[in-house]
């Protein structure tokens, strides 16, 4: 049987819910989705030796990629684009040719439980997550879509903040692009004390 073979990167299946139970802290469905999308990605990659993410939606996905690439957050390789739309894009660093996953809903129809979820046809409650997680588990890369895409040299280029001072009201150091104070001084502190 199919299911009994799956990898997802270099984890086994099982290997993989582990992982991600520990990063994420749950089994969140839109994860293990995630794992086949970048896997499937990875596949694909187009000709290159160093590739950045493009990741379109903040929910679950970037935690799968960084499961699964050297790409996260942190390194600046992941940059979310937040379009809404579950899908990812792993691009070579110099040309920008990438490769962009997705999950695609003319694909879903054999999966009653998978596409409800998708859509978000059923709450919580009425969803049934053990047939949900099934249907997951045997379509795996089935249900995605692939394009090739080139991406903008806009969004190739890695953040630079420049210049930094020491701000004023706080004494704290801050982009010296944001102004004469950093942002929190000036009101936009997510804080209502300290
Ligand atoms: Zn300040």
């Amino acid at each position: 049987m199919k299911g009994d073979f799956v990898q997802i990167g270099s984890y086994s299946y099982d290997e993989y819910l582990h992982v991600v139970k520990s990063f994420h802290g749950n089994l969140a469905p839109g994860l293990i989705v995630g794992g086949f999308i970048v896997d499937l990605a990875l596949k694909n990659l187009p000709p290159g030796q160093y590739f950045d993410a493009i990741c379109e939606t903040s929910a679950c996905l970037p935690d799968a990629v960084q499961l699964l690439t050297p790409c996260s957050i942190g390194n600046g390789w992941l940059k979310i684009v937040d379009m809404g739309r579950f899908a990812i894009t792993l691009f070579e660093k110099e040309k920008g040719e990438g490769i962009r996953v997705y999950l695609d809903p003319r694909k879903l129809n054999a999966w009653p439980e998978f596409h409800a979820w998708y859509f978000k046809l059923k709450t919580k409650k009425e969803q049934n997550l053990d047939e949900l997680m099934n249907e997951i588990k045997t379509a795996g890369a089935d249900v995605l879509s692939m394009l090739r895409v080139k991406v903008k040299p806009e969004h190739m280029k890695k953040k630079n903040l420049g210049k930094t001072a020491q701000c004023p009201s706080c004494g704290e150091s801050y982009p010296l692009s944001d102004g004469d104070a950093c942002i929190a001084c000036r009101g936009f502190s997510p804080y209502i004390e300290g």
